[in-house]
């Protein structure tokens, strides 16, 4: 395999890592502990894991985590009022939902319900007009992962063509918003686009974040495009189980300039914009306190 090819997802989420920790340390000296608190809801297995990997990702950045279970029968009520709770609590910076909820939650409002300061995933309205206002709010992580591996592989993206196939609101669309920000000429493809894979042919850079298991092979693929996989797919291939992408990665690879594995490619860097987010908001809040009691001195005198 060529492995100038290969974008490493994993060393550069340990960059991105590297320097939270970093910005962690520095926060601290200064009086300010970063503090993530992530709510599951249920014992979906998946969730399970992903909950366990945020809380030890951020325990090893320095970031303070806070776990909070409720039973998969709880109420919405139940939910609202833990995360107003986390809102009114100063000590915490961010508050992560971890989704999916059991089906007689109405996630969309839970979502709603918190802090859009302390929103570290992106999914607050408020959040998402800015982000398409191209407001500086808090992204989502995994799109804002993918600009980061776009950005180490091609520099400069102004005026590439970059496809985005899937429109989800937690992929697909912060994801066209984020690179029509870099400049780039975008267009989103879904499953009611007419000819996805013609479109797809005319892209310098591709993200798949369809969850169809290899769907898009090299011929979707203009020679020398950069691809982003985001699909996670679990398939059952010769008698084991193993992780795939929506891009047939053998397929594609002698085609594109660059591709990310999976595993290996976004996954890590989710998890790192994750707890770089969480450093965002503690730095935002922390000005908006001091500026806050500023604004208290000034007004007594
Ligand atoms: P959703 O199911 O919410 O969205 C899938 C999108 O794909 C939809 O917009 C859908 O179109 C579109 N689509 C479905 N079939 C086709 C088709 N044949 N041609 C073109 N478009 C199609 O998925 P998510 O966005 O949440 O996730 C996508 C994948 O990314 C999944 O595999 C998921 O596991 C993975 N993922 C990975 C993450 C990571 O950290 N690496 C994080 C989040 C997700 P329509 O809107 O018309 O239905």
């Amino acid at each position: 395999m060529n492995t100038a090819k290969l974008i490493d997802g994993k060393a550069a989420a340990n960059r991105v890592l590297k320097q939270v920790k970093a910005d962690v340390q520095r926060l601290k000296r200064k009086g300010i502990e970063p503090a993530l608190a992530v709510i599951l809801v249920g014992q979906d297995p998946a969730s399970e894991v992903y909950v366990r990997n945020k809380i030890l990702r951020a325990e090893e950045s320095g970031i303070r985590s806070l776990e909070y279970r409720l039973v998969a029968n709880s109420s919405q009520a139940e939910l609202l009022a833990l995360i107003a709770t986390l809102n009114a609590d100063a000590s915490v910076n961010g508050i992560l939902l971890q989704l999916p909820l059991p089906a007689h939650f109405e996630e969309a409002r839970a979502l709603q319900a918190i802090d859009p300061r302390k929103d570290v995933d992106g999914f607050h309205s408020e959040n998402v007009g800015g982000l398409s206002q191209g407001r500086d709010v808090l992204t989502p992580c995994t799109p804002s992962g993918c600009m980061q591996l776009l950005e180490d592989a091609c520099g400069d993206l102004s005026g590439k063509h970059a496809v985005v196939i899937g429109r989800s609101n937690i992929v697909g669309k912060p994801m066209a918003a984020l690179l029509l920000q870099a400049h780039c000429s975008v267009t989103v493809v879904h499953s009611r686009s007419t000819d996805a894979k013609a479109l797809c042919q005319l892209a310098d850079i591709v993200v798949a974040a369809v969850g169809r298991p290899r769907m898009i092979d090299a011929s979707w693929l203009k020679p020398g495009a950069v691809v982003i996989d985001v699909g996670i797919n679990r398939i059952e291939e010769n008698g084991r189980s193993r992780l795939v992408g929506d891009v047939d990665f053998d397929s594609a690879l002698p085609q594109v300039s660059a591709i990310t594995p999976v595993p290996g490619g976004v996954g890590p860097m989710t998890i790192a914009f994750l707890m770089k987010n969480t450093v965002t908001a503690a730095v935002q809040q922390a000005h908006a306190q001091r500026s806050q009691s500023e604004a208290v001195c000034l007004s007594t005198y």
